[in-house]
């Protein structure tokens, strides 16, 4: 089974890195980006299975906004941000845009391997459906199946 792939974006660097290092020991492929314009280019090169997003970053794109564009570009990552106790309703505000859920900071290791564990599970039964769909939607029309492989065999 191919890794996980898992975007890490914050703004503190000892901080990106212990985590993007933990992560990678425990057979994930992680990366780490300090900023949400560096997270955007990230998500228009690579899919993501899951993206954990520091709300609080400095600079012209603070988290909320970051989050906006990625759920626009890759609407199937699912987001977990980062959040202090002082931002809980920036959280809230995040979720309605569609992030999957928040923690506070200061993150445990093992808090967070739990809420990837949610998410990926939640990406998992989303894009099973999603194939279900077009299973259903082959099986209405099984003509296109027999298009297909007319075209295959060309
Ligand atoms: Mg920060």
């Amino acid at each position: 089974m191919d890794s996980f792939r898992v975007l890490v974006v914050d703004d503190e660097q000892d901080f990106l890195e212990t985590l993007v290092n933990r992560l990678n020991k425990r057979d994930m492929d992680a990366i780490g980006v300090l900023s949400g314009e560096r997270a955007l280019e990230e998500v228009k090169k690579k899919l993501f299975d899951a993206i954990i997003l520091d709300i609080k970053m400095p600079g012209g794109m603070d988290g909320i906004e970051a989050l906006r564009e990625i759920k626009r570009i890759q609407p199937l990552a699912e987001v977990i941000l980062l959040t202090g106790h002082a931002s809980v309703e920036t959280s809230i505000e995040g979720m309605k845009l569609g992030a999957f859920d928040y923690l506070l900071k200061p993150v445990k290791l093992e808090d967070l391997m739990m809420k990837l564990a949610e998410a990926f599970e939640k990406k998992d039964s989303h894009e099973q459906k999603i194939r279900k769909a077009r299973i259903k939607d082959l099986m209405r029309f099984p003509g296109r199946v027999f298009d297909q492989e007319k075209e295959d065999k060309k």
